[in-house]
């Protein structure tokens, strides 16, 4: 069974993919930050349904914390996919944006994936067989309005997927993003009222988690063998 991470799979997207993850036979560690309760839940939920699960948690945004706790990980195995979802959003306009606001979103989305990625790499390269998935954000191609941080963190996100997918394409560790636009959790909750969703997606309603997780799960399986550096958007047709 191919053991698969999930950062911030305590929240909406996360606990959509290792759910999407577990039906489709991967043992499922469920990370969490705050809310490792949350987390403890899903794997009990998961183990329940039949599957192998469990939960650890550690902020992203540590370096020594995030790589004793990767150690404790692969003393059991290596693991083979990782979903990098963990992230946060502080939106201010840019003249009023703190430099906390600025550093914080970049912390945990692009210092996190190098927290989390890079000690996971090596393991996964000696198994000859890997998927890293990072979930970005549409922000980082059209740009959003008090998004400065989270476009730059998620831009960035994407041109290093497409570098490492250059690094690892001999070792056969696909490396992939996910970019959605609206998707329906608390994150995006009061962010958007249905009159914009309305105007703003052609779709005409926002994404549901298990939809993005549909995706992660194809780009983790083997049918997926041949895609690598891409970034897939999803977002119900918004340009
Ligand atoms: P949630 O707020 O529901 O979940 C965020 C997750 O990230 C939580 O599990 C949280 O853990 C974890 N997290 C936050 N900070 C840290 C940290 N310092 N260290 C470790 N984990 C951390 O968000 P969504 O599910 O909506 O979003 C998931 C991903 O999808 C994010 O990367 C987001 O940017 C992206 N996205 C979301 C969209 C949307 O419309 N919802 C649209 C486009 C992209 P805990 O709660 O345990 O602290």
């Amino acid at each position: 069974m191919r053991r698969a991470l999930v950062t911030g799979g305590s929240g909406g997207i996360g606990a959509a993919i290792c759910r999407a993850l577990s039906s489709r036979n991967f043992e499922v560690i469920v990370h969490a930050n705050r809310n490792l309760d949350v987390a403890r839940a899903l794997a009990a939920e998961l183990t329940a349904a039949g599957g192998s699960a469990k939960a650890v948690a550690f902020d992203v945004t540590d370096g020594g914390q995030t790589e004793a706790a990767l150690e404790e990980l692969l003393e059991d195995a290596p693991v083979q996919v990782l979903v990098n979802n963990a992230g946060i959003h502080d939106d201010a306009p840019f003249p009023g944006m703190r430099r906390d606001q600025w550093t914080r979103v970049i912390d945990v989305s692009l210092h996190g994936f190098y927290n989390v990625t890079r000690p996971l790499v090596l393991p996964m390269i000696r198994t000859r067989w890997g998927r890293i998935v990072t979930i970005t954000s549409i922000a980082a191609q059209t740009g959003n309005r008090g998004q400065t941080n989270y476009a730059a963190a998620k831009g960035a996100l994407d041109a290093a997927t497409r570098s490492l997918a250059l690094e690892l394409g001999s070792r056969g560790v696909t490396v992939n993003a996910v970019a959605p636009g609206i998707i329906a959790t608390v994150m995006s909750e009061g962010a958007f009222d249905p009159a914009m969703i309305e105007r703003l997606v052609p779709l005409k309603r926002a994404g549901r988690p298990e939809e993005v997780a549909d995706l992660v799960a194809f780009l983790v399986s083997d049918g997926a063998g041949y895609i690598t550096g891409q970034v897939v958007p999803i977002n119900g047709g918004m340009a």
